[in-house]
């Protein structure tokens, strides 16, 4: 398998650090309001990347934080009259049905900075120790870009140039900075704002230092892969490295995957500049497995310009293949019924001939993804796969040759989270039993509890909603 390392500038084979193991770590959004489809684009990708490994027979660890400490989303908290906790907690139930709805697996551990502060001491501290960080008159600490001597090395940046682009700017507050190319690692508080005690002030952690905590704790000090879009390159990504090379004195990431941007009329879609879509929105008028299979139909570091156009495209591809997935399960059900035993297992020599083809698909569909995860390329063989078994089962195909290419199809959809009615099956029972548990914790009072089961079916993609008639139920 080969990936582009944007820390290298080049394809490398990929070597996991531990052989069958894959720890890796994809920057998650600010929670302050629903995410946009641009920040889909990261989850989708690398819930595919994730997918993939997992395919080829790899235990992955997947970490992505909520980053829940952050000035807008103090400012949403101000402005609601409320504390910034319920505003993160909001949309981090709304970003979890959101992904429900994309179909992208909950993380392995989805950490959240709040929860992390003392690991963010500790990590300061040790900078602090080791000479990388210092800390103001103000209380304010700044990792000392200049001690450490490979910072650009991701985003190929000069520190010398750096600092010259950085010297004419200066940031209200930060006035206590060595250097202006120093960043920030902890802040005094301001007023109205949450807080922490710390050895230096009462304030809060700076945003680059939460990823490098969270990733040494729940993944160790080396990571296979670091991943996100790719505006965090820098100064986000170049910082982490920075921070996490310096306190555990080990190379950090051995990959760093970067996203390209999801465009609208070839400008980045962002926040910012208010020309966005919310996924919520999009869901009103299409399937997610729309956006999710229009997302995939680019290369992930192509730029992809978001239109009506290539999402009614993406619409009738996605149906094309689902009705290619239907008709196999038709077919399926038909031939079980009609078929005695032998003749299920016989293929007939044509259809061992088709069953090569397809394998030979199969085998194009994971060229494309081994190379840099070339997920159009991938898609383009799951076409031709449909049209080839489109064009041979029939009433007389043996139930071996129709289960063959079932199984294919639904493995390699899989891959690329597509939910073909195989994936659908989560048991009504399964989810009624859990509402019950939810029930009983609640009359119990163990609120924790009955919060933590309804988190469990979210993460599942089921939406509870508490009506005076009782709970109900939806998939999202
Ligand atoms: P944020 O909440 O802005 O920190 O973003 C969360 C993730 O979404 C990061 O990995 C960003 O790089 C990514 N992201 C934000 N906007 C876009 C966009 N228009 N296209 C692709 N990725 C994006
Ligand atoms: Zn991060």
């Amino acid at each position: 398998m080969k990936i582009f390392n944007t820390l290298t500038r080049r394809k490398e084979e990929f070597v996991p650090l531990e052989p069958g193991k894959v720890k890796m770590y994809v920057c998650g959004p600010t929670v302050y309001n629903f995410i946009h489809i641009g920040n889909a684009r990261p989850m989708i990708v690398f819930d595919t990347v994730r997918r993939y490994f997992a395919y080829k027979g790899y235990e992955v660890n997947y970490v992505s934080n909520f980053t829940d400490v952050d000035d807008k989303i103090i400012k949403k908290a101000i402005e609601e009259g409320v504390d910034s906790e319920v505003i993160s907690r909001r949309y981090i139930e709304e970003c979890k049905k959101d992904m429900a709805g994309m179909n992208v697996k909950p993380a392995t551990t989805h950490p959240q900075a709040t929860q992390e502060i003392e690991g963010m001491l500790d990590m300061i501290r040790t900078l602090i120790e080791k000479g990388y960080a210092y800390a103001a008159q103000d209380g304010t600490v700044y990792f000392r870009t200049s001690s450490f001597k490979d910072y650009g090395k991701l985003s190929h940046k000069n520190l010398d140039e750096l600092q010259s682009g950085f010297r004419e700017i200066k940031v209200t507050g930060e006035e206590g900075k060595e250097d202006a190319s120093d960043f920030v690692l902890w802040k005094p508080k301001k007023e109205g704002e949450p807080y922490w005690e710390s050895p230096w002030c009462q304030g809060r952690p700076g945003w680059h230092i939460e990823c490098s905590v969270m990733a040494k704790k729940y993944l160790g000090d080396r990571i296979d892969i670091h991943a996100g879009g790719e505006d965090l390159i820098f100064p986000h990504h170049e910082n982490e490295i920075a921070q996490s090379e310096a306190a555990n004195e080990k190379p950090f990431a051995v990959y760093w995957m970067h996203n390209a941007f999801l465009n609208i009329d070839n400008r980045k879609m962002s926040k910012s500049l208010g020309n966005f879509f919310t996924v919520r929105e999009i869901s009103e008028r299409y399937d997610l497995q729309v956006l999710r299979f229009f997302m995939l139909s680019a290369h992930y570091r192509s730029p992809l310009n978001f239109s009506a156009e290539l999402m009614e495209a993406s619409k009738n591809g996605l149906e094309r293949i689902l009705t290619g997935v239907e008709r196999l399960g038709e077919a399926e059900k038909t031939a079980r019924e009609q078929k005695s035993f032998e003749m299920e297992n016989m293929l007939s020599q044509k259809e061992q001939a088709c069953m090569s083809q397809a394998k030979e698909l199969a085998a194009k569909y994971e060229a494309a993804m081994d190379d840099d995860f070339n997920t159009a390329d991938a898609i383009a063989a799951v076409f031709e796969l449909v049209k080839l078994s489109n064009s041979t089962v029939s009433g007389d195909s043996s139930l071996a040759y129709i289960e063959f290419m079932k199984d294919l199809m639904e493995r390699l959809c899989d891959v690329m989270g597509i939910i073909t009615q195989r994936n659908k099956e989560v048991l009504d029972e399964e989810i009624e039993a859990m509402i019950e548990a939810r029930q009983q914790a609640r009359k119990a009072k163990n609120f924790a509890l009955a919060d933590e089961i309804r988190s469990k079916l979210l993460d599942m993609g089921i939406i509870l909603e508490d009506t005076r008639e009782g709970v109900k139920w939806k998939r999202a």
